[in-house]
């Protein structure tokens, strides 16, 4: 169909937001950069289902509330300039830098919004153009203690290693520290259909969330707990008889520790510390050890703190114990956040990562990717400092950086201290879609493109990679992240290996990937607009090539796929700030083509992809089907068991006191996402929830005399946020809750801890000490 010359047929492609990745059509309506969405119901994940941030995503496509110009910073005063002039001003304060301080006083700081190849272009540009081991993303405050604990036990990260389909097909699900109801709504079917199954439901929440409304068991420990209720309940398999002991005898080990540190918490012991009541611990073990089958699913509750890669081992151990992992429809998932999350966090942005999920402190992993982008391996940086030790340098060590995809003055903790720390660097640019809070403080701003502008691939939070396509056209004067790595590497002395064309840098992160624990050397553009989306690990060869499917592959209805077969374990740990291998990087002899445009033309191959491409290699060879399923018949460990971890509770980074006597926890609602930087500029979801809020329990309402809707301060010992107040029975009377998706005065992150985990480096956002008052009149 066409209009005024324009093609308006519908692009099959996904949201913009969160890791559920919901498929949408978009359809190009007259007057050009306007899109309709509409139900896209052969995208199994959400069958057509979006929630309003969904729905409402093409507000972000209007000029009204982008960047649409370049900005330098002039006498203190952002101002619009053209391209040339802006890149090279960046050129230039990066490289004075690194002539004046060393590589590593550049630093990078990515996203977990960026594309599979974004990110991938962002950590080669750090390690290769800049020289810079200090590259880490605003993914490290999402899911890195499940990644480190699914890497400690497993041997891999992978956020669901089985597609969401298995979750109405098991027999209990423990959802714990999520709110799916109001950070991925599409997703509560699953639930709901596990239910109507026959399958129970248990929420870990220390709020009666609208997701712990569906539960037939709500568990509201105190915030902070949630190791000790997990070694509560294991005691209790143990003690009641309900472990799987063949399992654990074939298939784990480290048994011993895990049970000796467990059955020293007792279940009197653990209510005390958590305030679930000894038969709610018993009732919750009845109900997940029971059925034949069964899961536990994380998310950022219990694994934002500063214990928690320990309190994910916990959880672990608990489906180990009771032999769920690596059967089918059971085990241990988390459910990521952002869009990007899962991808994000396997191509190289992170501070300890090549591509490929390959950790850049192996020799081999190194000379690989070395390989690939045709430099010397020991010019690869070592690992940098992770996202909030990155950022806390900044203005000492880093004098310089570039951010890409992140909001850091909204979304950081103690972020009073971040937005100043940010101010005192020497130079600052930022590339975004809209002009964030952190890109106000910018000397130079980048607008680029977003979502449906260009395409691209990202991996959801079961694995599954998939195709972004463009459907409509960027604004004039924007231009793609891509190209400004492009430029900038030029500037800087790279001239080749930095391709604008997403396909060519998915080409080469297909190669760099290959053999690594995300293996995506067996996906191509065209795999995944005929496939829907294909699950990693991938491989180019299929695993027994006589009997591989040669047509379009299963999805995840299709048969089970073993375990990976990887060239190496990951390795848990932390990033550290370990010296540099060698010397600046940059230059080289670059295998890449040169660069293309930077989107996808008409008659690409992912645009002509029809079904005899699908599923075959090269030369018809039939390729790997992908793998829905994890560890079916061994883990990703070098003896193929998964490790129990002996951990033990311990007290949160700041115990309440009498300064300071309640919890603050964090968290989202349905209307915002992240630092709010995109959701606040669509009118629909600004009307939706327009501010943030202080919610308490009427208790302590009572005691402070306050009414719904008093202005309430609430003060930590890092700074003060001022918010109306919400009273609600359906939280503790010892916590409070705040949003945390606004700037200003209202800003929750001001207050929050950044106490690290000793082992993933995640800021302990979800539980501080705050002393509640009555806001002072203005
Ligand atoms: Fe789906 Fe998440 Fe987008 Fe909502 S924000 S439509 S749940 S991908």
């Amino acid at each position: 169909r066409t209009l005024g010359g324009m093609d308006t047929s519908a692009t099959p492609t996904h949201c913009p937001y969160c890791a559920l990745q919901c498929g949408m059509n978009l359809t190009p309506v007259a007057g050009g950069g306007v899109v309709e969405v509409s139900e896209r119901v052969d995208f199994p994940v959400n069958r057509g289902a979006l929630c309003g941030k969904g729905r409402t995503a093409p507000a972000l496509l209007s000029r009204a509330v982008r960047l649409t110009r370049p900005l330098v910073r002039r006498s203190g005063v952002l101002e619009p300039a053209g391209w040339d002039e802006a890149l090279d001003r960046v050129a230039e304060g990066l490289s004075r830098t690194r002539s004046r301080y060393g590589p590593d006083a550049c630093g990078v700081f990515g996203g977990g919004g960026l594309t599979n190849e974004k990110a991938y272009a962002l950590g080669k540009f750090a390690r290769v153009v800049l020289g810079t081991s200090q590259i880490d993303y605003n993914g490290r405050f999402c899911m890195s203690s499940a990644a480190a604990g699914g890497i400690k036990a497993f041997g891999l990260d992978r956020g669901l290693p089985f597609p969401l389909e298995d979750i109405p097909a098991t027999g209990c699900v423990v959802l714990v520290g999520s709110n799916l109801a109001e950070t991925m709504p599409p997703a509560l079917r699953y639930l709901t259909e596990l239910r109507e199954n026959g399958g129970r439901l248990i929420v870990v929440d220390p709020r009666r969330t609208r997701t712990a409304e569906q539960a037939d068991l709500h568990l509201a420990p105190r915030p902070g707990t949630d190791l000790a209720l997990a070694l509560g309940l294991l005691h209790l398999v143990v003690a009641e008889g309900r472990t799987d002991e063949a399992y654990i005898a074939e298939r784990t080990s480290g048994w011993e520790a895990a049970r000796a540190a467990a059955m020293a918490h007792w279940p009197e012991y653990v209510e005390r510390i958590t305030g679930v009541s000894v038969p709610q611990l018993r009732e919750a073990v009845r109900m997940f050890c029971e059925p034949e089958s069964a899961m536990v699913l994380t998310a950022r509750g219990p694994e934002q703190h500063s214990k928690g890669t320990d309190t994910v081992g916990a959880w672990i151990n608990l489906c180990l114990a009771t032999g769920r992992p690596g059967r089918p429809r059971s085990g241990y998932g988390c459910l990521t956040g952002q869009g990007n999350g899962q991808g994000g966090r396997e191509h190289g942005q992170k501070a300890d990562q090549l591509p490929g999920y390959r950790k850049l402190d192996d020799p081999a992993a190194r000379r690989h990717v070395a390989e690939v982008w045709g430099v010397d391996p020991d010019s690869l940086p070592g690992p940098g400092r992770s996202a909030y030790e990155l950022l806390d340098a900044m203005g000492t060590d880093i004098r310089s950086l570039l951010l890409m995809a992140s909001n850091p003055v909204v979304s950081a903790p103690r972020a009073a201290h971040v937005e100043e720390r940010l101010r005192s660097l020497d130079f600052l640019a930022v590339a975004d879609v809209v002009l964030s809070e952190t890109a106000e403080l910018a000397d130079v701003v980048l607008p680029v493109t977003q979502w449906a502008e260009e395409s691209g691939t990202t991996t959801n939070l079961e694995g599954r990679v998939l195709l972004r396509r463009r459907a409509v056209a960027p604004p004039e004067g924007v231009r793609s992240d891509l190209y400004v790595l492009h430029e900038l590497a030029d500037r800087l002395g790279v001239e080749k290996g930095f391709p604008t064309d997403p396909e060519e840098v998915f080409e080469e992160l297909r190669r760099a990937s290959a053999g690594g624990p995300a293996d995506y050397s067996g996906i191509t553009y065209r795999r995944l607009a005929e496939e829907n989306g294909v699950f990693w690990p991938c491989p180019a060869e299929a695993p027994e090539a006589a009997d591989a499917p040669a047509g379009p592959h299963p999805r995840a209805t299709g048969p089970r796929a073993t375990a990976p077969g990887t060239t190496g374990p990951q390795a848990e740990g932390p990033a550290t700030t370990g010296p540099r291998a060698a010397g600046p990087g940059g230059g080289g002899a670059w295998d890449g083509a040169e660069p293309a445009s930077d989107v996808l033309p008409e008659g690409s191959p992912e645009r002509r992809a029809g079904p005899e491409d699908a599923g075959a290699g090269t030369a018809g060879v039939p390729s790997h089907p992908g793998t829905p399923r994890l560890f079916l018949d061994r883990f990703a460990t070098p003896d193929g068991r998964a490790r129990f971890v002996a951990v033990n509770h311990r007290p949160l980074a700041e115990e309440p006191d009498d300064e300071y006597p309640v919890l603050l926890t964090t968290g989202r609602v349905v209307a915002q996402y992240q630092s709010g930087a995109q959701t606040r500029r669509v009118d629909e979801l600004n009307a939706a929830a327009p501010g943030p809020f202080v919610e308490l329990h009427p208790r302590l309402a009572g005691r402070l005399g306050v009414a719904e809707g008093d202005p309430l301060a609430v003060v930590s010992r890092r700074g003060r946020a001022v918010a109306p107040a919400r009273i609600t029975a359906s939280i503790r009377p010892d916590t409070v809750f705040m949003p945390f998706h606004w700037p200003g005065e209202g800003r929750a992150n001001t207050l929050t801890n950044p106490a690290l985990d000793p082992t993933s480096r995640m800021p302990e956002f979800k539980a501080c000490a705050v002393r509640v008052e009555r806001a002072d009149p203005q």
